[in-house]
């Protein structure tokens, strides 16, 4: 199986190198309980039927991993789809299995990472003396000013604290807070970098 640093700088383009198939006990809105077999691609989760795709769920923002149950291998998903909220519980064999796709699915819902000339917040200019910043939430290039917190973004399948933007961080703070149009259940630690 493929395997990829959690904390590697690259955003989703060594995700698309995961593909995953196996075959889960799975509890789905729509589809009930069923075995089947679920394929992790390119940041999407197929859920097949009798060898026919019955979901195509695309893991962006708006795909949550609520819960995790580690003595029974289970993961709690929620995602938009037709503008309604549904449920995915996968039930994995084993433990390994079960971190495996743990953390490709939350590896998988990062953003890709958006450069422009510019700041995204505060618009000035990147230069040779200016670097930029990927804000790990939100994926946008920022100056460092922008740029300046370090987070614990765990949703994102990552273990060390990672740069965080100062429009994010306001949005990470508060309870039950819309992020980037979408829901955002994990609320990590915030620190600023100055502080170490
Ligand atoms: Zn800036
Ligand atoms: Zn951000």
């Amino acid at each position: 199986m493929y395997k990829l640093d959690p904390d590697s700088k690259k955003f989703t383009s060594t995700i698309q190198n995961y593909n995953f198939v196996n075959t889960f006990k799975i509890q789905e809105s729509t589809l009930g309980e069923i075995t089947t077999d679920l394929r992790l691609y390119q940041c999407i989760l197929y859920i097949y039927l009798e060898g026919k795709i019955a979901q195509k769920i695309p893991i962006d923002q708006n795909f949550i991993i609520k819960s995790e149950n580690i003595s029974s291998y289970a993961i709690d998903i929620s995602y938009i789809q037709n503008e309604e909220i549904s449920d995915l519980k996968i039930f994995a064999h084993t433990l390994d299995e079960f971190l495996e796709w743990k953390q490709a699915l939350q590896v998988s819902r990062r953003p890709i990472a958006q450069s422009l000339g510019n700041c995204k917040i505060c618009s000035v200019r990147f230069h040779l003396f200016r670097k930029r910043y990927y804000c790990k939430s939100c994926g946008n290039a920022m100056c460092s000013n922008c740029c300046m917190y370090r987070a614990r973004l765990s949703a994102y399948g990552y273990r060390k604290k990672q740069d965080v933007c100062i429009e994010c961080v306001k949005l990470l703070r508060l309870p039950g807070k819309v992020a980037h149009g979408s829901l955002f259940f994990h609320r990590p630690a915030i620190e600023n970098k100055s502080f170490f």
